[in-house]
Order: C-alpha cells, then sequence, then structure tokens
C-alpha cells in the first residue's frame, strides 16, 4: 500500500509519500520511503525562544498543501495511485493539528480516498518498523520538545509506557537553558556545541527523581538549579564569562544525559522481564531500545544508551536523525498500520490536543471496513 503522510502537531510542517509491503495484510517494513518534505518554522519561532502556537497553525495552514503537493511531485505518484491519505491527529498544538487534519480530509475527500488520522506517538513509537522492519515486541525511548516517553511497543495500537516526564519534557529543558544562557534556538544543538568546552563537574547540579524507584523522570528542577547557578555568578561578578557558560552546559547536559540513560536501563530490565515469553516468541535475540525525538541527537546521551544496551547485551536502534524530528514519512507508516488493522476513520474524526498512547489499546475509533 501506499500512503500520503501530513505532520503539523508542532513547529514542522511535513508531507510524505511511503510504500509499505504486506504480508498475511500486515505492514512489513522496511518501507520505501518515495519522498519526505520537511518545512521548519525554526526562523518563525527563534525571536520568541520557543514555538508560539499562533504563528505555528497560521504556517502550517499556509504551507501544508504546498508540503503534500511536492511529496507528490518528488514521488512520482499522483494522487490516483494512492491508497490513503493519513494526518497527525493529536497529540499537539491543535490549531497545527486542525490544519493536518483538515488537509487530510480534504485530499482524500477530493480524490475519493481513505482518510487515516494517526497519533503522532504511534508515528515516533513505530518508526524503528518503517527504518529497519524491527518486530514487536521492543523498547522506545522517546525524547523530544514536548515528549518524554519510555515506552513498551508491543503491537501497532498496543504501547505499555513504563515512565514519563512529571514535568518538563529534556528537550524543552534544553531550550530554556539555551534562553537562560543567552544561546540561540533551538537550544539543544547550542547547548552540546557550548559543553564541549565545558568542565561538567564543576557545578553540583542535582539528578531529579534519581533517588526513587520506577522510571518517572522530572527536569524542571534541574533547569531551577540552573538558573539559581547562573544567578549567583551574576552577582558575584556581573554577568557569566563564556567559560561559565560552557560549564553550565556541560553540567547540565551530563546532568540529563545520566537521568535519562539510568531510568531507561531500568525500564530495559523490567521490560527484559516481563515480556521474555513475547521476545521468545518473536525470535528475538537480543532485545531493541530504540531511540526517537530530536534529543535523541545528543552525543553524550548516545553515548550513555550505547553503554546501557552494550552492558545488557541488547541492540540500540538509532534511526537517522531526519526520522527521529518530527517527519510525515512515520505518519505514513504508522497510518498505514492503523489502516490495515481498523480500516479507514471517519470524515468528522476529530483533532486532539491530548491523545496519550497508552490508553490506546482498543481502537479509539471503531470503524470496521
Ligand atoms: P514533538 O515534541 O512534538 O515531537 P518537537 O519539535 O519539540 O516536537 P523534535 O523536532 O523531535 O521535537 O525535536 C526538537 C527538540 O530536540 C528541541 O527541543 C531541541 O532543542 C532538541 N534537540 C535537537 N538537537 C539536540 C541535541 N543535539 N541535544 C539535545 N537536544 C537536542
Ligand atoms: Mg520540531
Ligand atoms: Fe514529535
Amino acid at each position: 500500500v501506499t500512503l500520503l503522510g501530513l505532520e503539523s502537531s508542532c513547529d514542522e510542517t511535513a508531507a510524505a509519500v511511503v510504500r509499505a509491503r504486506l504480508r498475511d495484510g500486515v505492514p512489513q517494513g522496511p518501507g520505501e520511503i518515495l519522498s519526505s518534505v520537511v518545512f521548519g518554522q525554526a526562523d518563525l519561532h527563534a525571536a520568541f525562544g520557543g514555538v508560539v502556537p499562533e504563528i505555528a497553525a497560521r504556517a502550517h495552514a499556509e504551507r501544508l498543501d504546498i508540503a503534500a503537493l511536492r511529496a507528490l511531485e518528488e514521488a512520482g505518484t499522483p494522487l490516483a495511485s494512492l491508497d490513503a491519505v493519513a494526518a497527525t491527529a493529536g497529540p499537539g498544538l491543535i490549531g497545527g493539528v486542525l490544519a493536518g487534519v483538515m488537509c487530510g480530509k480534504g485530499i482524500a475527500m477530493g480524490a475519493g480516498l481513505p482518510f487515516v488520522g494517526v497519533n503522532h506517538l504511534a508515528g515516533h513509537a513505530l518508526t524503528p518498523r518503517l527504518t529497519e522492519g524491527l518486530a514487536y515486541p521492543y523498547l522506545l525511548l522517546l525524547v523530544s520538545g514536548g515528549h518524554c516517553q519510555i515506552l513498551a511497543v508491543l503491537g501497532p495500537e498496543r504501547f505499555r509506557r513504563l515512565g514519563t516526564s512529571i514535568d518538563d519534557a529534556p528537550g524543552e529543558a534544553f531550550d530554556k537553558t539555551a534562553k537562560l544562557l543567552g544561546l540561540g534556538y533551538p537550544g539543544g544543538p547550542e547547548v552540546e556545541r557550548a559543553a564541549k568546552t565545558g568542565d561538567p563537574y564543576r557545578f553540583a547540579l542535582p539528578r531529579p527523581l534519581l533517588d526513587r524507584p520506577g522510571c518517572e523522570m522530572s527536569f524542571s528542577g534541574l533547569k531551577t538549579a540552573l538558573r539559581r547557578a547562573r544567578d549567583r555568578l551574576v552577582e558575584a561578578q556581573g554577568g557569566i564569562t563564556p567559560q561559565d557558560r560552557a560549564d553550565l552546559c556541560a553540567g547540565f547536559q551530563a546532568a540529563t544525559a545520566e537521568v535519562l540513560s539510568i531510568k531507561t536501563a531500568r525500564a530495559m530490565d523490567a521490560f527484559a522481564v516481563d515480556y521474555a515469553a513475547d521476545l521468545a516468541a518473536a525470535g528475538t535475540e537480543a532485545p531493541t531500545l530504540a531511540v526517537a525525538g530530536g534529543v535523541a541527537a545528543n552525543t553524550p546521551l548516545r553515548a550513555a544508551l550505547t553503554a546501557a544496551c552494550a552492558a545488557r547485551g541488547w541492540r540500540l536502534s538509532a534511526p537517522p536523525l531526519a526520522l527521529c524530528t518530527d517527519n510525515a514519512a512515520m505518519i505514513a507508516w504508522a497510518g498505514a498500520e492503523r489502516l490495515l488493522r481498523h480500516g479507514p476513520d471517519p470524515m468528522d474524526l476529530p483533532a486532539r490536543p491530548r491523545w496519550p498512547l497508552d490508553r490506546e489499546a482498543a481502537p479509539l475509533i471503531g470503524s470496521g471496513r
């Protein structure tokens, strides 16, 4: 099956055409990405140090059809040759999600194609199936500007959340840290660059919730500690030097990587026990930890996860960065998995600002073919 996918839940306007081979009526990865167009909006939000929902929604509405046309053109697939249109139906900034759902429904209706509403998180979670045909079950660490989840991915619509952040997402913490220290937006790459020449041990920053069992995480206390450390420097010396900034970035980055990797390692150990039978049934020799989200680009975090996997005999699956951050290829793929399981969604499917994955054990909108 070949699908057009649309993504507009945050600050990327994206469209892609993906082809999935079927085996026994189930999409079999790796899928073929015929095109993947991503229009970023970082330039529109940079002055504000974060995504401005109203500006994002407007930009999506203006660019979705252009992205879709370009994706179809690059793929060389006329609308009539598609099997369905998929769009992110949540969770996300509601203005953008609405724009994508409306655009997707419009294209589907106009072309007489089925429409599928996709959970954005499912898009991220199923990406390793698109890129390498990974078999269920596997563990996923999703760390981006808006999300922080450790998920057991058990089936196309079966997820169990093993851990999450009780406050900020890690990417958000990186962005706020950058803003606090006068660095640019998006903050992650800027903080990582500055940290290269910094001393991670100079400032004693907390490791929130690490002393508690389980996989819940927290990042806002870390940010507050960082602000205090900066304020003390400003008070003592009237400002911060480039070295201070580098040391603060290095300290923050080390704390974040440590918290994320230790909590993820705990989830890996629980997963290996809980799903031993399913792993054996799938013929999986080494369980896989997959990463997704923009923060997965972070080098020290990757190193820590690589070490955690090596110590346990796990595989680490890190899709190419362009498929880790928001894109529409993952939406088209997840749309294919959903379409083949449930058939199309109704044309009055709502756009949802919140849509937790782990309550999706049963289809949300039952609509048989
Ligand atoms: P969503 O949360 O809905 O997926 P998003 O746009 O916030 O959307 P992504 O596009 O996946 O998420 O990732 C962007 C985030 O990743 C930003 O917060 C950015 O600072 C962070 N990021 C990017 N590169 C790095 C890096 N090298 N280190 C740390 N964080 C990074
Ligand atoms: Mg983004
Ligand atoms: Fe995302």
